[in-house]
């Protein structure tokens, strides 16, 4: 098989340090086994897009080295293909209409895992609805390659919006439809994405995809526990250091150093750090970052 990899960052703001450790960790899993390395923009959602943040994580990853292949792909372009996937699954009655709203779901304690109250109740056609996938499957369970062999808790494992209220497909969609498409054999990314991925796996098997293989890296915290994330503003990586910052992102990865690692190009350093990539010594437990990283100082 050859390997593809990729980085799908949503432009929700720019690179912190937490999408650069998701990033390096794809860019080098790919290149130790010689594969591609692509870089999709995930802006399939306008209102939560910040105006800016593509071009400055793609200008970001160029600077720090991070050269990926091909063309870069915005989902946005990409509706018509997410509702041929969508008919796929409509064809073969693996969707359904949905109006609750979360006060509704919350009433009725539907939250963690819907209660197909749908199925029996369905909106009307004028209402304003989303689309849920089911989700059949009893059990799903995957070996990751970092974090080991994981199963999907039937409690919360309910069926998932394929398709939102507001007329916008839903990443679970999508990331599987362009993963597909695109070929990718390997995903590494933050393991706060972990249990998305049986929903993945169930689309997967509805439509007759190949499954890649996972490899979720751990979060970065800050020092009071709270995840680096565009959410809760994390400080953009954009004018740090770029071969100190690179060595702080191998350390957490629990990567080795070449000698005097501080006086290479990135280009060296990358290339040093794909031959001796080792997966098996990235950390699970979360990492925590106390540096210029998490305040931008
Ligand atoms: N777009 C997602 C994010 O920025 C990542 C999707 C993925 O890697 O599957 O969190």
């Amino acid at each position: 098989m050859t390997y593809t990899g990729r980085f799908a960052p949503s432009p929700t703001g720019p690179l912190h340090f937490g999408s650069l450790l998701a990033a390096l960790a794809s860019y080098l899993d790919a290149k130790h086994q010689q594969g591609r390395w692509l870089v999709r923009i995930e802006n399939l959602d306008p209102p939560r897009e910040v105006p800016g943040a593509a071009d400055s994580i793609l200008r970001t990853l160029e600077t720090f080295g991070l050269h990926w292949q091909g063309e870069v792909l915005y989902q946005i372009d990409r509706y018509d293909y997410y509702h041929s996937i969508l008919g796929q699954l409509k064809h073969k009655d693996l969707v359904y209409p949905c109006n609750c709203s979360r006060s509704a779901l919350k009433q009725r304690h539907a939250i963690d895992r819907y209660d197909r109250y749908c199925v029996s109740h369905p909106p009307k056609q004028h209402e304003p609805h989303a689309i849920r996938a089911r989700f059949l499957s009893e059990k799903h369970c995957f070996t990751d390659r970092i974090q080991g062999i994981k199963k999907s808790n039937p409690d919360t494992n309910g069926d998932f919006i394929v398709f939102r209220r507001d007329q916008l497909f839903a990443y679970q969609l999508a990331v599987v439809a362009d993963d597909e498409a695109q070929g990718i054999s390997h995903i590494v990314r933050g393991v706060d994405l972990l249990q998305e991925t049986f929903a993945q796996l169930e689309l997967q098997k509805h439509l007759g995809f190949t499954t890649p293989q996972y490899a979720h890296i751990p979060l970065a915290i800050t020092t009071q526990g709270q995840k680096l994330s565009k959410q809760n503003l994390a400080p953009s990586i954009e004018h740090l250091p770029v071969i100190p910052t690179l060595v702080s992102a191998l350390t957490f990865l629990g990567q080795n150093l070449p000698p005097e690692p501080l006086s290479l190009s990135s280009e060296t350093l990358l290339n040093w750090a794909s031959q001796h990539w080792r997966v098996e010594q990235i950390p699970i437990d979360p990492i925590m970052i106390h540096t210029a990283t998490q305040t931008g100082s």
